[in-house]
This record gives C-alpha cells, sequence and structure tokens, in this order.
C-alpha cells in the first residue's frame, strides 16, 4: 500500500523553493533551531515529488566512508557495500544529511563535486565516478544556533547550497501542527503554544535553546493521553531545556504566572 503523505504545515514558500531546487538540480540548506521542523518537510517534500528518500543523522564520528561506502568481509570475500549518499546517486532520489557539521571534515570533500554542475561523486576506492541522475538532490541541514567557531560550516562549502533559514512557525500555525500531532483540541493547545513561546523568550538569557515544536507535540501528546498539566509541563517542556536548578525555577515561575 502507498504510505501517505507526511503531514506538513507550510510556514512560508518553502515548497515551492524546494520544487525548484530539485528541478533545477541545486542543492539545498536548510537551517534553523532542533525540532522545528526541518526533517519532516524533507520527508513531506521527498513524498511529494515521488522519489526515494535517503536520511543520514550526522556525528562526530561520521566519515566520508560512512556515506560513499565500504568493503565488507562477507562470508571470507570483500565486497564493496555501498553507503547511503552513494546509494542515492546510484538509484537518484533525494540524500539528506541532517546535523552536516557534525561529521568530519572528510565529509566536505566528498560533497564538493557533487554540489558544482557536473554532479560527480568519485569513488577512489573502486575507480568508479558516478555521475549523479537527474532525479538526485542533496538536502543538508544545521542547526545555527548551538554551534561554535570550530563547527559551523565552511564558507567554501555553504556557497555551494541555496539556502533556507527555518523558524519555529507564528502561534496559529503552530498551534494546528501541535493540535493535528497530538489530537488535543485547538484550544488547550493554543494555552500550550503561548505558554512555549513565553518559554522561548528566555533563550539567550539563561537557556542555549527555547522549547522546540517538537517538545510542544510531546506535551500535548501527554495531556491528551491523560497526564496532568503540571506533570506534562514538567517532563516535555522544562526538564529536556536544562539541568540547573535555578533555571528551572525560572521557567516554572513563568508557567505559574501563565496558567
Ligand atoms: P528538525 O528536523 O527541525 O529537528 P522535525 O522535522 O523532526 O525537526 O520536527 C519535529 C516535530 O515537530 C515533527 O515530528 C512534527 O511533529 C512537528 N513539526 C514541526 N514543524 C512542523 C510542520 N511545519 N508541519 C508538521 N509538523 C511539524
Amino acid at each position: 500500500m502507498a504510505q501517505s503523505q507526511p503531514y506538513y504545515e507550510p510556514t512560508a514558500n518553502e515548497c515551492l523553493l524546494f520544487e525548484q531546487a530539485f528541478k533545477n538540480k541545486l542543492p539545498l540548506l536548510l537551517k534553523g533551531p532542533t525540532g522545528c521542523g526541518k526533517t519532516r518537510f524533507v520527508s513531506h517534500m521527498a513524498h511529494q515529488i515521488g522519489v526515494p528518500l535517503h536520511t543520514v543523522s550526522c556525528h562526530d564520528d561520521l566519515s566520508a566512508s560512512d556515506l560513499t561506502g565500504r568493503y565488507l568481509l562477507k562470508g571470507g570475500d570483500t565486497v564493496w557495500t555501498d553507503g547511503p549518499l552513494t546509494k542515492a546517486v546510484r538509484e537518484g532520489g533525494i540524500c539528506y544529511l541532517d546535523e552536516v557539521v557534525e561529521a568530519r571534515k572528510d565529509v566536505a570533500v566528498v560533497l564538493h563535486p557533487l554540489t558544482d554542475d557536473r554532479r560527480l561523486l568519485p569513488l577512489e576506492r573502486t575507480g568508479e565516478l558516478l555521475e549523479a541522475p537527474d532525479d538526485f538532490m542533496l538536502v543538508v541541514s544545521y542547526n545555527p544556533g548551538y554551534q561554535n567557531m570550530m563547527k559551523s560550516l565552511k564558507p567554501s562549502t555553504r556557497q555551494r547550497f541555496i539556502a533556507a533559514e527555518f523558524d519555529f512557525p507564528d502561534a496559529q500555525t503552530e498551534t494546528r501542527i501541535v493540535a493535528t500531532e497530538s489530537g488535543l483540541d485547538p484550544d488547550r493547545t493554543m494555552g500550550l503554544v503561548r505558554l512555549a513561546r513565553k518559554l522561548r523568550d528566555m533563550k539567550g538569557q539563561d537557556l542555549e535553546e527555547g522549547v522546540s515544536t517538537r517538545l510542544l507535540v510531546y506535551c500535548a501528546t501527554l495531556i491528551q493521553a491523560g497526564l496532568g498539566y503540571d506533570e506534562a509541563i514538567r517532563h516535555a517542556m522544562i526538564e529536556p531545556l536544562t539541568d540547573e536548578y535555578d533555571v528551572k525555577q525560572g521557567l516554572e515561575e513563568v508557567v505559574r504566572v501563565s496558567f
């Protein structure tokens, strides 16, 4: 059975931009805080366009060969096994590298020839030079908020992509998203969204990151499942944000005056 399209609520012209990028073979960079809908957007668009999606969550140990592939021992033989990037280049589809700045430096080396107009992936180990098909697209994301200088994208890499900035949606849109995802009624959801927006205002003073849409969905899901407001808010909107006692107290104070 065909899977239904992942639900995505657009916040600007990002769907059109994505379609144009795909048609014109332009690589796309999505910037924005964690949990604001970047991954959901990419899976929605892959479904809309009708191409497979190859997603890689990058981490600080991820190297170029994790993306391209490697020789593995299979029953006494060494067999070349494509990594997700190579698979996407061979078969077509969208390759999405989530949190790309986390990956090791050598990853940029394989991305560069893929992001210029030749769209090539050289596989040194097999001696192949793969040309990306028309329906291949590279999408990367990162969160500029908590990157330190060491971990921002180099201009030489960044300037190979068209880029779109994501942020948390306006209150009405976010209410629609959270109510749809959790099943909680829109009135009660709106109260939580307002609270989240107040808590987000504390970002920078004491907090690195504000409450994400993802956490709001969790909170509304707990309430919809029968948990009390206090508990749901504590476990979904306060504890995940900080370990510091004073900061928690500050957040709880905002909750007290809001409800
Ligand atoms: P990111 O990749 O930016 O860290 P995600 O795409 O995983 O964030 O979003 C986290 C969750 O928030 C999603 O699973 C979804 O429930 C919800 N979400 C956020 N923005 C949207 C949106 N615009 N439309 C639908 N759901 C959204």
